[in-house]
């Protein structure tokens, strides 16, 4: 589609979380001329998956996530993965670093932080993967200052919390990013929304929740919405809709009737944390550690240990473990799962549990555990934790989808994906991994696809904000030409 250079042009998005945040402010500085309109269910801005305590705020470049770097059976790394996340998240830095030339926010010390990403792994097997993983990457520019180190006083100067009272003999090995970095997705969004609602460049209608929607003979859309605070409903019309409702977003996209929302279907998993806020103990610990995800076990529940700053205050997270939960938002209703099933995914859904037996397994594993048992696995990153220095806190949903094949079977997926009408009037995000650290690139897939009669005149200007975008001239000088221009600009401490 075209969105028109007019005053009545109008954009409406549903959720303000990361996903939405982002997109608005692309299509604000590429056309300051379109009314955009966000609704939000809650009475708050980011208070879904992209608040800081329902995530684990890593911001994914593929340094330290093990699953992203798969080794098949003849013992061939691929790393194809852990080279787009770090593409990925680069292009997320390019953009915040434009925003903040440009002026349109300052402090980026509110949002993002320099924290090694490091990844960990115990016996023989995993420490020769890790080896061999290591020297796969590091000939790769983008991880080219990737550490690696099996000796316990190396290992004790990286992660003396991790390291403290461990045998000299125990077989480990850890790689070590100095560039990873912790991010507030949480503060971002307010950040990036709030700055269009100071600029009357967006009507933000919080405790607002969109109820249904629907194509219209004049081509756009009807969007019913419920105030929560009167209980009234109203319809307004857009000329193109964003569903960004995370966890909500799979219904409404089976309300809008598309072809293209027939046949998926959700998987909700649950996370829970254990939280450390002791300064003595969160001050030995600076890295975020990755370890190896148990056999059957999702990709997202590898267990981590986690330096985070929220609200001005630095912790300790460990976790997410997973577990099974009906509702598809942390604040959403337990018959959530019951609702989305319909005729056209019911099988898909059946059939993605029969393939994933063990997946089903870990889930109900991980749901009776107590907190003792969440402490035996933390003792293994960190052995002299105890019970009184550790808090649960439940984490964020997410809603895996559930992909009818060809054969009509239903796949398991765990990445996101953009769902769009052809004629590019409506799209949705689904999905959660690598979620909200890619949202720049998701966005700017989403435009180019959405958007194909803006693209002549909004690619320059998507190239101005984002350089590494259609460029293709990305080598080892780009990159750490671009690191050290994002570096200073998002007040990083390590560029290289
Ligand atoms: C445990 C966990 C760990 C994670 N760790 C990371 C990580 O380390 N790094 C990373 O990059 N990503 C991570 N993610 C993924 C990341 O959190 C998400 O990809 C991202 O926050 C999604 O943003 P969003 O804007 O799509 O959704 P959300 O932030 O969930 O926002 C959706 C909004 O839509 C609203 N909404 C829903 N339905 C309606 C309706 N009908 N009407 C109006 N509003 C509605 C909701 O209230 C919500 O505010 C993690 C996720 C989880 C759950």
């Amino acid at each position: 589609m075209k969105l028109e250079n007019t005053d009545d042009t109008h954009v409406v998005m549903i959720g303000a979380g990361i996903m939405s945040a982002t997109l608005a402010v692309m299509l604000n500085k590429m056309n300051p001329q379109i009314k955009i309109t966000i609704f939000e269910k809650l009475d708050a801005i980011s208070a879904e998956s992209s608040d800081p305590l329902n995530n684990a705020g890593t911001g994914h470049s593929g340094f330290c996530e093990l699953n992203y770097t798969p080794e098949d059976e003849n013992g061939n790394i691929d790393i194809t993965k852990a080279v787009d996340t770090a593409l990925a998240f680069e292009k997320s830095k390019e953009f915040w670093s434009f925003l903040i030339e440009l002026g349109f926010f300052n402090s980026p010390e509110k949002f993002i932080r320099s924290v090694p990403h490091m990844s960990i792994v115990w016996g023989e097997d995993d420490v020769r993967f890790l080896k061999k993983r290591w020297n796969e990457m590091k000939q790769h520019p983008l991880f080219s200052s990737m550490e690696f180190s099996d000796d316990h006083e190396k290992l004790r100067e990286w992660i003396p919390l991790i390291m403290k009272d461990r045998k000299e003999d125990e077989v480990m090995a850890c790689t070590h990013m100095a560039l990873g970095t912790d991010v507030n997705y949480g503060a971002l969004s307010h950040m990036l929304i709030l700055n269009l609602v100071m600029e009357e460049s967006v009507d933000l209608q919080i405790a607002h929740k969109v109820k249904d929607i629907k194509k219209l003979q004049n081509g756009k859309w009807s969007i019913k919405v419920k105030n929560l605070t009167t209980d009234k409903s109203r319809t307004v019309q857009a000329d193109f809709v964003f569903i960004g409702a995370g966890g909500g977003a799979l219904r409404l996209l089976d309300k809008s009737g598309i072809e293209e929302s027939k046949g998926f279907g959700g998987f909700p998993v649950s996370g829970q944390w254990l939280i450390c806020d002791k300064p003595e103990i969160v001050k030995q610990h600076h890295a975020k550690v990755y370890g190896k995800a148990k056999i059957g076990a999702p990709p997202m529940s590898v267990p981590h240990m986690d330096s985070r700053f929220i609200d001005g205050q630095e912790k300790l997270l460990f976790g997410p473990y997973a577990g099974f939960s009906t509702k598809f938002l942390k604040h959403g209703s337990r018959l959530d799962f019951a609702k989305s099933l319909e005729f056209d995914n019911i099988m898909p859904i059946l059939s993605a549990g029969i393939h994933n037996i063990s997946l089903t397994k870990y889930l109900i594993g991980e749901v009776v555990k107590n907190k003792e048992d969440k402490m035996k696995t933390l003792r293994e990153f960190f052995p002299n934790a105890k019970d009184e220095n550790w808090k649960e806190e439940v984490a964020g949903q997410r809603v895996q989808i559930i992909k009818k094949d060809e054969n009509g079977k239903g796949i398991l997926q765990f990445g996101t994906e953009v769902v769009s009408s052809k004629d590019g009037t409506i799209s949705a995000l689904l999905g959660a991994s690598p979620g909200a650290s890619t949202a720049v690139k998701i966005m700017l897939d989403l435009i180019e696809k959405c958007f194909s009669e803006n693209m002549p005149e909004w690619e320059i200007k998507l190239r101005e904000m984002i350089p590494s975008y259609k460029n293709n001239n990305i080598d080892a000088d780009y990159i750490r030409h671009s690191r050290i221009r994002t570096s200073a600009v998002l007040k990083l401490n390590v560029s290289e």
